[in-house]
Formats: structure tokens, C-alpha cells, sequence
């Protein structure tokens, strides 16, 4: 049978203990989750960034799975929105497949056109569909965001290694570091969840940077991605866990169409996607990778400081 599990809420993520849901404000930047990665207390800085890619570093608005997505489920007739597409990014593709499927509206159409309950085998079979669909666009999808090279630029001359994690498979995240090292963004350590046998929500992708980039503990670590995932794979690692609302899955729009809204719509939209991701727990929330560097002093203070937990 398919399994109907949701990807795990704020509560079934984040280790006990902690301060709890009190926020605190550190001059611009505001603490939103006060459970603090726990082995703060032996770190005095920060060691390294871990990067999400799509929506992220690359792939303004994480347009290149939505669409390749909504485009394999259109082959079997079933339209998926933007909200069903996009609620479950980030996660491993095959996972998140699994997730679409799952969705009452999505299995009863399913049901209705195929004379069945979606299976595994169904999403084995859907997923097979995607591989290639999404290689074939992936390329055009692969551009940096504007002002990534800039800060992973300023992030370095910090002292900071640069690691990264995504939900596509390996193949696909080849093609992505072949691309971006065309245009100068070269990561000391990117994975897949092929590569530690699991993805998102899990935190295994992040152990592996750790490993392979020599960089402990984990509180001198912090994943910045754009979606609810992201956030989980952080908080279930123990590293710091930075949301980016502005440039990807949460806004779900090409920088043109971004640029193009009114200022009150762009705020309005930003302002949701910046709760989803306070929502799944996220220590911080920024608007784009290039509003990091505050983040960053704010959490290299608070190490400092030893008094980890208090705001
Ligand atoms: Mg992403």
C-alpha cells in the first residue's frame, strides 16, 4: 500500500529540550525557533555553510522539478497546482512523488483513471518518467541566482567551507556542478541522497559534508535551503537551520515574474513563504542568500556568547 505518512511537522523533527518557541530580537535579525543546536556550547564560530541547490544557489523560483513534475503528471491527465506540486519540494524525487500520490484529490483522480489506488510500483513507474524529463530541462534551469557567486565570494574570505545537499539524484546534481563551475561556483563537498543511502528529512546528507569537509561540531554548521525540508534536514541534524523565503520553492516564481508583481503582492507573498519556513522551525528566515552575512554574525555572537539558548 502507499504510505500516507506526511513529511514530519515542527514537533516530530526538533530533538527535545530547548527554550522553547520564544523568539528573541538581535538587532535586524530575529531568532524565530529558541532551540539551539545542542552542542553549541563547544563552538566559538562558525565552520561551515551547507547550501540547498535548486531555489537556493541555482533555479530562481525552483521552477525546474514543478514543472517537470506537473508535466509527467499531465501525461497521465492529471493536472497537478502549484500548491500540490510544491508542497512536498525538497524531499528525495522519488519520495516526493510518492507524496503527490498520496494526496486525497490526486489519488482519487488517479483512481478514477488508472482503476486503482496508486501503488509503489505506480510511483517506481512515474518516477522512471521523470528522470529524463527532468534531465532534458535541467540545464536550462541551472543558472546561479543573482548575487550567489557574491556572497559564497564573502562567505569564504570568512573562513567558512561550502558544502551542499539537494533532492535530486545524483546524475542530476552532476549536471548542476558541471554548470555552476562554468560560472564560478565550486562547492567543497555536494551530495546527493543516493550518495548516504537517504534524503530530506533525514540528516544524513549533512553528516556526510561534515565528514567529508572535516568541519565540527555541528553547531558550527549551518544548512540554508528554501523549503520546509530543507528546514527538517537541519533541525534533524543539529545544525543551524536558515530559511531563504525570496528566490525559490515558496514563491514558486521566475526572477522576471518576481520583479514583475507589485510591491504589495511581492511583499504579501514573501511574507508566506517566510511563515512556512519559520513554521517548520527554521532558526532564521532570509530573503535571499545575499541577506546571509547578518545571520551569520548574529549566530557567530551568540557562540561567543555561551549562553546559547537565551535570546
Ligand atoms: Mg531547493
Amino acid at each position: 500500500m502507499l504510505s500516507l505518512s506526511r513529511t514530519p511537522q515542527y514537533d516530530d523533527v526538533v530533538r527535545d529540550g530547548g527554550a522553547g518557541r520564544s523568539r528573541s530580537w538581535y538587532g535586524d535579525v530575529r531568532l524565530l525557533n529558541a532551540r539551539l543546536p545542542p552542542e553549541s556550547v563547544y563552538a566559538n564560530k562558525l565552520n561551515a555553510l551547507v547550501l540547498d541547490w535548486a531555489g537556493t544557489t541555482v533555479d530562481f523560483g525552483s521552477l525546474a522539478p514543478a514543472r517537470t513534475l506537473q508535466q509527467v503528471f499531465g501525461r497521465v491527465n492529471i493536472l497537478l497546482t502549484d500548491a500540490e506540486v510544491r508542497r512536498d519540494m525538497g524531499l528525495p524525487k522519488k519520495d516526493h512523488i510518492r507524496e503527490i500520490l498520496s494526496i486525497p484529490r490526486v489519488r482519487d483522480a488517479w483512481h478514477e483513471l488508472r482503476g486503482h489506488r496508486p501503488t509503489l510500483s505506480d510511483v517506481d513507474d512515474v518516477y522512471r518518467q521523470f528522470i529524463p524529463l527532468q534531465l532534458s530541462c535541467l540545464a536550462e534551469h541551472s543558472s546561479l541566482i543573482p548575487g550567489v557567486l557574491a556572497s559564497v565570494q564573502r562567505f569564504r574570505e570568512r573562513g567558512l567551507k561550502i558544502g551542499s545537499t539537494t533532492g535530486y539524484p545524483r546524475g542530476m546534481l552532476d549536471l548542476l556542478l558541471e554548470n555552476s563551475a562554468r560560472a564560478g561556483f565550486q562547492p567543497d563537498c555536494s551530495l546527493s541522497p543516493e550518495d548516504v543511502g537517504g534524503g530530506r528529512p533525514e540528516p544524513f546528507m549533512l553528516y556526510e559534508n561534515a565528514v567529508r569537509m572535516r568541519v565540527y561540531p555541528l553547531a558550527s554548521i549551518a544548512k540554508i535551503g528554501d523549503t520546509p525540508a530543507d528546514i527538517h534536514e537541519g533541525l534533524n541534524a543539529g545544525v543551524w537551520s536558515i530559511g531563504v523565503a525570496g528566490t525559490g520553492n515558496g514563491i514558486g516564481l521566475s526572477y522576471d515574474d518576481f520583479q514583475a508583481l507589485s510591491s504589495s503582492e511581492r511583499e504579501s507573498r514573501l511574507e508566506d513563504a517566510r511563515h512556512e519556513l519559520e513554521r517548520a522551525g527554521a532558526h532564521y528566515v532570509v530573503d535571499t542568500l545575499s541577506e546571509l552575512d547578518p545571520v551569520l554574525d548574529e549566530i557567530e555572537t551568540r557562540l561567543r556568547s555561551r549562553q546559547p539558548s537565551q535570546g
